[in-house]
């Protein structure tokens, strides 16, 4: 939390728009994100969460805005290996035969010089993510001989092998068992601890919700709220106001929001 005055944020968006087909999917948007702070994007199935996230890392083109990262212009960032980025469940364990290291060695990839074969290095970042993840005695099975939960766990250490500073999660405890939610939510906090930047995508929190910094609440592709973890109540507030609190130091919260399933009743 500790960000130097003159350090440049993390991601910087200003009046962000994505239009899908001719169909504006965001408007508006604007999001600052400050170097090791915790977001929850949060927000009803459809409001746009993923779109967002697609376009922050360049999956998804903006029709107009301007984006920086790490203080450099979209148009001439490079440094993708700064970037994490855990897609939503479906990827690794869609019947590839691949076992849990490989998976987590292909997160690595962007650190390997060209035609070099991984290094001490490399092999020591994909044991301690796996490590850190609780699967190391996973290492050789396959994937698809974990259950659910654990291959969002590989994912998750597949980002994290590239050691990146700033990590997107697209809803990583969704189907996921409560054990595994509580697993997920230990290991964002080391990275959280470690200095790590983090935009979780979350429909509800669970087990993370001690570990935010942030709520930002999309609703029909704009930014609803954006502030401290709130109490359902407040978001429900919120919403029917369309309060939108801009709030740039946010503070550690000791108890956990209770953002419920009302964020599912917006209008
Ligand atoms: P969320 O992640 O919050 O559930 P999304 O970002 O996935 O929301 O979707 C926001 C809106 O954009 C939805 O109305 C969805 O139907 C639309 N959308 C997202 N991706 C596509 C796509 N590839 N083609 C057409 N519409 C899309
Ligand atoms: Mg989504």
């Amino acid at each position: 939390m500790s960000t130097p005055a003159n350090e440049p944020p993390v991601i910087e968006l200003g009046n962000g728009a994505v239009a899908i087909a001719g169909r504006p999917i965001l408007r508006g948007i604007d999001l600052t994100v400050r170097s090791g702070e915790f977001v929850a994007l949060m927000g009803a199935n459809g409001s746009g969460k993923s779109t967002l996230v697609r376009a922050l890392t360049g999956l998804r083109p903006l029709a107009s805005g301007s984006l920086s990262l790490f203080g450099t212009p979209f148009e001439s960032f490079r440094d993708w290996r700064r970037i994490g980025f855990v897609p939503q469940r479906g990827g690794a364990g869609s019947g590839v035969p691949a076992s849990v290291w490989e998976i987590v060695a292909s997160g690595r990839l962007t650190h390997r010089r060209l035609l070099r074969p991984l290094g001490r290095r490399d092999r020591a970042a994909i044991n301690e993510a796996l490590e850190v993840v609780g699967l190391s005695h996973r290492a050789n099975d396959g994937v698809t001989t974990l259950s659910g939960g654990q291959q969002q766990r590989v994912l998750i250490a597949r980002a994290l092998a590239g050691e990146p500073e700033l990590f997107f999660l697209d809803e990583p405890t969704a189907g996921v068992d409560l054990p595994n939610q509580q697993v997920l939510a230990d290991t964002l906090e080391t990275l959280s601890v470690r200095g790590s930047t983090i935009v979780l995508v979350a429909h509800e929190l669970g087990p993370m919700a001690p570990l935010i910094d942030r709520a930002v609440v999309m609703r029909d592709g704009r930014v609803a709220y954006d502030g401290p973890p709130l109490a359902s109540a407040d978001v429900a507030t919120a919403h029917l106001d369309g309060h939108h609190h801009h709030h740039h130091e946010p503070e550690r919260h000791d108890h956990a929001p209770h953002v419920s399933s009302l964020l599912d009743g917006a209008p």
